[in-house]
């Protein structure tokens, strides 16, 4: 049995002291150490002229290419094998010509991979999702992880008039109740957590209630979850005003941001970024363009020949295992106009992001949001396999695997599905090795009953 599974079984009051303990650890990690330090300087940074952010990005290349040179013996190999000195570098013209480093690379090179001065940075293991392709395990230094990244989504909320300790309520993707009540307050960082996979009636008037009681400011998660709280919202015609909303991790329909920027009276910022940090991108609000965040990578580009590109990020914070030229397996169109009415110097670089392309799933008496579906299926599959979960009718719903699939697995996951959708469903189970990419990316839940 998991910590979580342990964690589920408690009684309200001890998972709420769960919770709480869980929440002050969490909180200090993210705002001891740097945070200040580095929320001050990017507040500062990002209004540079786009001149000298690059040069000091640059900068920042050369003291990453030295430190990888000489203490990383994946690079050193590399750069001699390629008749390269750090100092050869001299652009990012002549950057671009390194070779890039592909996740098979890393699983590969592991070990020489990481600095002979990994120590210094106190880094963690960390493994990434997975959604286009290898999951990955690498080295996290924890001040990139905790003080820098906090301090970046700080900033990108200030980016909406949100200060520092404004309270936002969070529709995310963890499944932190399996039964009653689907939420709970964070005090330590003034956050609202909803569950956003018990969003039916009963819980959406629940949610709009405490979000009133708790005195939000803000929003931040999935954009199809909060979709769904706006168009309650929008049907019961009592939209909210908040400072801002803030989404991450599937693509935005453009129908649902009309939804979402009605129901609130407020500007939808999406993100895009990764846990390698390899590249991260954000949205200002002046248009849908995104800025690249130059304080902490650099994103390439590597045309695939249909007019999309991959994304290449470079990660300038990893010290600990330097990415350098990173292929990221998501797909962009890139922006050439790097100015911005914004007046930020953060140059916009991605015009548009191929996300995730998922259905709901749509039963008589509910909809199961895609991240639902996704969350409840990760536990269940084998490392690297693909899936692609499809709602036939109203009754059917087939689940196809890469994988190898016996009676007793195939009988586990018809088991899960009926659990978390309906047990008034048929759920079949096979094995095939013709699941398609769309832009890199597997659609996992399909659905034929679904409106789009
Ligand atoms: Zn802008």
């Amino acid at each position: 049995m998991g910590v979580m599974d342990l964690y589920y079984r408690l009684p309200p009051t001890a998972r709420n002291w769960a919770l709480q303990t869980y929440g002050a650890w969490q909180a200090y990690q993210r705002f001891s150490g740097k945070f200040s330090v580095w929320y001050e300087t990017l507040m500062k940074t990002q209004y540079l002229d786009v001149e000298d952010i690059k040069s000091s990005q640059f900068q920042f290349l050369k003291d990453l290419l030295d430190h990888a040179y000489s203490t990383v013996p994946y690079y050193n190999r590399l750069f001699n094998q390629y008749g390269i000195k750090p100092d050869d570098v001299t652009s990012l013209d002549d950057f671009s010509r390194l070779p890039t480093l592909s996740k098979e690379d890393v699983v590969n090179s592991f070990n020489s991979l990481q600095s002979s001065q990994a120590g210094n940075y106190q880094p963690f293991l960390a493994k990434s999702s997975g959604s286009t392709g290898l999951r990955i395990t690498y080295l996290m230094p924890r001040e990139l992880k905790s003080s820098f990244s906090t301090a970046n989504q700080w900033r990108f909320y200030s980016w909406s008039g949100v200060k520092l300790g404004d309270r936002r309520a969070t529709l995310g993707a963890r499944i932190f109740a399996t039964r009653p009540p689907y939420w709970a307050w964070n005090r330590w960082e003034n956050q609202l957590l909803l569950s956003s996979h018990h969003l039916d009636i009963e819980n959406l008037r629940l949610y709009v209630q405490l979000i009133d009681r708790f005195r939000i400011d803000f929003i931040q998660g999935h954009p199809s979850a909060i979709a769904i709280l706006a168009e309650y919202l929008l049907m019961e015609g009592k939209p909210l005003r908040m400072k801002g909303v803030f989404t991450t991790g599937e693509t935005v329909y453009s129908d649902d941001r009309e939804i979402i920027e009605k129901a609130f009276s407020c500007k939808l910022l999406d993100s895009y970024g990764m846990g390698e940090c390899a590249a991260v991108a954000q949205q200002c609000g002046e248009a849908l363009d995104y800025h690249e965040i130059s304080e902490a990578c650099i994103i390439e580009f590597d045309p695939l020949g249909d007019g999309s590109y991959e994304i290449i990020g470079t990660s300038l914070l990893n010290y600990a295992m330097p990415f350098i030229r990173y292929r990221t397996g998501d797909i962009a169109l890139p922006e050439s106009n790097t100015m911005c009415e914004c007046g930020k110097g953060l140059p916009v670089k991605i015009s548009k992001i191929y996300g995730r392309i998922d259905d709901k799933i749509v039963l008589p008496e509910r909809t199961i949001l895609p991240v639902t579906v996704r969350m409840h299926m990760k536990p269940l599959l084998l490392p690297g396999e693909l899936y692609q979960v499809i709602q036939e009718d109203l009754k059917t719903i087939r689940v196809f695997l890469s994988g190898p699939v016996d009676s007793t697995r195939a009988y586990r996951i018809q088991m899960e599905m009926m659990k978390f959708l309906s047990s008034d469903l048929t759920v079949l189970v096979e094995h095939t090795q013709g699941i398609e990419k769309h832009k890199n990316k597997v659609r996992n839940v399909i659905s034929r009953v679904a409106e789009r």
